[in-house]
This record gives C-alpha cells, sequence and structure tokens, in this order.
C-alpha cells in the first residue's frame, strides 16, 4: 500500500535538511517525509572517508542561517556530521526521515495530481511505494556509489593498490609507502598533508596547476565577538555577512583585474615554498582565478609538506600505467605502492532516478531551467543545486524558502499544480548551457553539461549562480509572471 505526504524530500545532506527545516518552519501544516538510501545523514560528508576530510569553505556560511557555527571556520567531515545531527534532532526533524529507502522511480500522474515514488527498502529489501503532492530533490549532483577515473592505457598492468577518494578502503595501509595522487583540486590538496607524515613519500601529479589560496584556519572577528561574549547567534550572522562582503570584494577583483588576483594568489603559495622553487610550472594556473573553486589550504599545510621534503609536485601528462608506477608524456616514470585517482566524481542529474510524466519518460538535457530551480513541463518538482563559488548552503537556504513561498502562493489560490512553461516571448530563447562555462569550468560539469537543464537569456530562465543577485532577486522573484502556470 501506498503511503501519501504533502512534500516528500529525496536526500538528508545539507540540502535535505534545510528542505526540512524551512518546511516545518514556514508551512507547518504540511506532511512530509525525507527518504534517504544510506543508514545515517550527511550526504557528501558521510561519503566521503578519505584521510584529512574537510570542508574547503567556511562553516559560518556552508552551515545554515538557523543554526549558528562555533568552531573554527573550516571543518573536518566528523565535525560537520555532529552539527547536523544536532540541527535534525534539536528541530525534530529526524523524526521525519526515513532511512536506507532509495528512490528508483518517480512518475508524475496527471490524472491524481501526485508523484508516484518506488522505494526499496535496502534492509529489507522490500519495495514500497510513496505519493507526493510536492517532490523536493535534494540528492546531490554526483553518484555517491563511484567517483570518476579517466581510463589509461596499461592500468590493469600495475600491481600497485588504486584508490579513488570518494570509495576509500577502511584499511588502507600506506605506512612507508611511496604514494602517487593524481589531480591537484581540493582533494589532492587535502590529502596529501594529512598522509605525508606516514608516507614514504607522497607525489602529487597533476596536468596543470591549480590555485590555492593558504590561511589559518581561524576568523579573527569570530575569535573578537567569541571573547566580547556576544551572543552566538549574532556572531554567526555578523561572521557570515562579513565573509560573504569580503568574498564579493575577493570576486569582483578577480573578474576585473585578473592577472593581479593571479599574482597575489600565486604569491600567497610562494611564501610557504623554498627559494628557488619552480613556481611557473607547478603553481601558475593558466586559467581565470574565478573559473574553478579557489582551494583554501589552511595553515598552509600542503606547501609546508612539500618544503619538509615529504610531498612533491609533478606536473606532466600520464603516457601509460606500468606494472610499477606511470610513464609520463615527458618519458619520466614515477613508481608508486598506492596511486590515489583525486580525478573528480561523475555528474549524477537527479540521482539515477527513472523519471516520467503519465508513463512518458524525462530526459532532463531536453528541458529548461527555472530559476536553477524548476524545469520547463515538470509539475510540483523542485532540485536543489547549490552554488559552486560561494557554499553550498547558502543557495540551499535561498531554494528553501523560495519553495515554502511557492507551496504556500499555491494554497492561498486553492492551486493543486504548478509547472513552468515557456511563453510566447521566451519560445525564441537561445539555449545556453546550464553553467556558463566562461564563469565556472569545472571538468565533471564539463563531461556531463548535455544531461543538465539549459539555460535561456532572460529570467525566469536563467541560472546565474551568483549570490549577490539571487538574494535579492529570488526572495521578490514574480510567481504570477505567466511562467509558472498554475492549475
Ligand atoms: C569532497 C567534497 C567536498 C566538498 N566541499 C565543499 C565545501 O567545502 N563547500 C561547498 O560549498 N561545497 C562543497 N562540496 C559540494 C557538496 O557536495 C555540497 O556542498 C553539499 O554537501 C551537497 O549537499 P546535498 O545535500 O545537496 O547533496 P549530498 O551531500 O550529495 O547528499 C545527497 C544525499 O541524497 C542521497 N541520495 C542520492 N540519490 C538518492 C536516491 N535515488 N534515493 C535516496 N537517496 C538518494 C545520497 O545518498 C546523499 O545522502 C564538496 C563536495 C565534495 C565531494
Amino acid at each position: 500500500m501506498s503511503q501519501h505526504f504533502d512534500v516528500l524530500i529525496v536526500g538528508v545532506g545539507i540540502s535535505g535538511v534545510s528542505a526540512a527545516y524551512y518546511l516545518q518552519e514556514r508551512c507547518p501544516e504540511k506532511s512530509y517525509a525525507i527518504l534517504e538510501n544510506q543508514k545515517s545523514l550527511g550526504g557528501t560528508w558521510r561519503t566521503h572517508t578519505y584521510p584529512g576530510i574537510r570542508s574547503d569553505s567556511d562553516l559560518f556560511t556552508f552551515g545554515y542561517k538557523f543554526k549558528p557555527w562555533s568552531g573554527a571556520p573550516i571543518a573536518t567531515a566528523d565535525e560537520i556530521l555532529k552539527y547536523m545531527n544536532e540541527t535534525v534532532s534539536e528541530f525534530g526533524i529526524d523524526k521525519h526521515i526515513r532511512y536506507q529507502h532509495q528512490i528508483v522511480s518517480a512518475s508524475w500522474s496527471s490524472s491524481d495530481n501526485v508523484w508516484k515514488l518506488t522505494a526499496e527498502n535496502l534492509g529489507t529489501g522490500e519495495t514500497l511505494e510513496f505519493t507526493c503532492n510536492f517532490l523536493w530533490m535534494c540528492q546531490g549532483y554526483y553518484r555517491h556509489s563511484e567517483g570518476y577515473t579517466p581510463e589509461w592505457e596499461g592500468m590493469d598492468k600495475f600491481k600497485g593498490q588504486i584508490v579513488h577518494p570518494q570509495t576509500w578502503p577502511d584499511d588502507l595501509d600506506y605506512k612507508g609507502k611511496n604514494v602517487l595522487v593524481i589531480g591537484s583540486g581540493a582533494t589532492a590538496a587535502t590529502i596529501i598533508p594529512a598522509m605525508a607524515e606516514d608516507c614514504k613519500h607522497i607525489t602529487m601529479l597533476q596536468r596543470s596547476p591549480t590555485y590555492f589560496f593558504p590561511g589559518e584556519n581561524r576568523n579573527e572577528v569570530a575569535d573578537m565577538l567569541r571573547e566580547l561574549d556576544v551572543p552566538e547567534e549574532w556572531t554567526h550572522e555578523i561572521v557570515r555577512q562579513k565573509i560573504l562582503h569580503d568574498q564579493k570584494i575577493i570576486t569582483e577583483l578577480a573578474r576585473e583585474h585578473p592577472d593581479f588576483a593571479k599574482e597575489e594568489l600565486i604569491k600567497g603559495a610562494r611564501e610557504y615554498l623554498p627559494e628557488g622553487y619552480d613556481m611557473e610550472k607547478h603553481f601558475t594556473p593558466h586559467y581565470r582565478p574565478w573559473r574553478q573553486r579557489v582551494a583554501f589550504v589552511p595553515d598552509a599545510d600542503l606547501f609546508k609538506g612539500i618544503t619538509s621534503g615529504k610531498a612533491s609536485v609533478v606536473t606532466d601528462e600520464i603516457d601509460s600505467f606500468t606494472e610499477k608506477g606511470v610513464r609520463l608524456k615527458s618519458g619520466e616514470t614515477l613508481e608508486a605502492d598506492i596511486i590515489i585517482t583525486a580525478t573528480g566524481f561523475n555528474l549524477s542529474v537527479l540521482g539515477d532516478i527513472d523519471f516520467s510524466i503519465d508513463g512518458e519518460p524525462l530526459s532532463f538535457g531536453e528541458r529548461w531551467t527555472y530559476r536553477g530551480i524548476m524545469y520547463s513541463g515538470i509539475p510540483n518538482m523542485a532540485w536543489v543545486f547549490g552554488y559552486l563559488r560561494t557554499s553550498w548552503t547558502m543557495r540551499a537556504d535561498l531554494i528553501s524558502e523560495f519553495v515554502c513561498r511557492l507551496l504556500k502562493h499555491m494554497d492561498a489560490d486553492g492551486m493543486k499544480v504548478c509547472t513552468p512553461r515557456l511563453r510566447d516571448e521566451d519560445q525564441a530563447m537561445p539555449a545556453l548551457p546550464f553553467i556558463d562555462p566562461e564563469n565556472f569550468n569545472p571538468g565533471y560539469l564539463m563531461r556531463a553539461m548535455h544531461l543538465m537543464p539549459k539555460q535561456g537569456d532572460h529570467q525566469p530562465w536563467i541560472f546565474a549562480q551568483d549570490y549577490y543577485s539571487e538574494k535579492d532577486e529570488l526572495p521578490a522573484a514574480n510567481l504570477d509572471d505567466g511562467a509558472l502556470v498554475f492549475v
């Protein structure tokens, strides 16, 4: 027998908890449940267990507006999980979560005006049916079961162990071993200092350099306010606003004076590296500073590892794997006992769920995005895709507020269904990629852009990826501009 809820939330990571909080606060009369395939909450912060796993955003903005953060800005996965667990129990969200529920299919029925979800209970093997009026997809943006590893020639010949950070073996023994990390993003920058002490040597192999921003893991304003015994809620809000203000200035500076911003970032790294270190080759990126998230390196730990001689950087391309390691295009070879492929993830559009509308399979790549939240022609559904430069959560919270406003608007007018549809004036819009590659271009997005919905050239069909405009636009967005069709 199927169970009915006004709202079903899929996923209990950062976004699902935000959705549940706002839903019960703004629409307390709505019944809801959160369906999550894992055994506990956390999403990203539960999946990733590699050494040193930590945020690269500060927790004042990665944390929720409604739940003060009381620790250092950069937090470990365990600290984030503790914060999330406290949040769900403090606000009674935990009672609504159903763990080990894998959503397999979701189909909209126009005759009943409901989404019908099929879930597999991973504990019992049972198949369960749910229905809801509104479906709130908080399932993240990448496949949790398996990370992305490129195919290199000869990988099967390698006699050592190949590990992807997303599926880290609990018993991986790297003590006294030679380790090679492929990649130089935030994950590599976290793993390397965390493992360096125990390995014989650890090498970061990168095709091209990345920007890093070294700094102390503390926030001066927070420290001062805490010393003055200012209430935690105030400290949280003031520090959030200060960080957002500073980030805005830095982003504008990077856009307007990219060469200056680039030089400043490189200078920051140079300070921690030995005299005569080849900065040009290893730490001078070819892209503009704002196009990928700049990886924060707390307490410059990555650079300290390089200076101590325990870690090193090689900038080259892999030609093939060998029995003992990799051969590079330059002809050099690197030997390793363990190779870690910090090469990113596989983007997953809507949790690999089979979606259909009245029996017709849905292909999201053919749809238009409504403000980066809903899709043309898809009724009563929102998807949380957060910010890539600003903390993800800042957008999750904005979307939560938007969805609650939409639900109240529907209730006030007695409407059951809300479907974004192109109006006459939208028909000739150019189809632009979901994320503008000029704005942000990491590999995982570039590989899968064709699976994502398109955006247009005017609102409400734009996904701006810009907190500073959306913070005013989303709360004021006109729900009666004709682009949302209510029935
Ligand atoms: C290693 C790493 C570090 C990151 N660091 C930062 C950072 O510092 N700052 C930042 O802003 N962003 C960061 N990000 C991006 C990060 O993913 C988001 O910030 C955020 O945690 C995503 O939260 P979410 O709730 O939207 O999705 P997720 O954390 O992905 O959670 C989604 C949940 O939905 C569940 N789920 C998925 N499909 C189904 C299904 N079919 N049925 C049932 N359940 C399902 C998943 O198991 C998961 O528990 C990082 C990402 C990674 C991988």
